[in-house]
């Protein structure tokens, strides 16, 4: 898992930090990386990552190296 932080807020406690799935990862989902509350499923992340760019891709493949 990734933490990153996205244009985005937990509709739970407002953070801003998600958690994000590697690719290898088994679960395809992202969490809230503050309380833990399920945002999306890996359907959105095309979605998610278009509106949020591609910064968090190129650290997520920095760190998978
Ligand atoms: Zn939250």
């Amino acid at each position: 898992m990734l933490t990153v932080t996205l244009e985005l807020q937990c509709h739970v406690c407002g953070g801003e930090r998600f958690l994000l799935p590697m690719p290898a990862d088994s679960e395809q989902a992202i969490h809230c990386a503050d309380c833990r509350a399920f945002k999306c499923h890996g359907d959105d992340l095309e979605r998610l990552m278009a509106a949020a760019g591609n910064s968090w891709r190129d650290r997520a493949e920095r760190a998978a190296c």
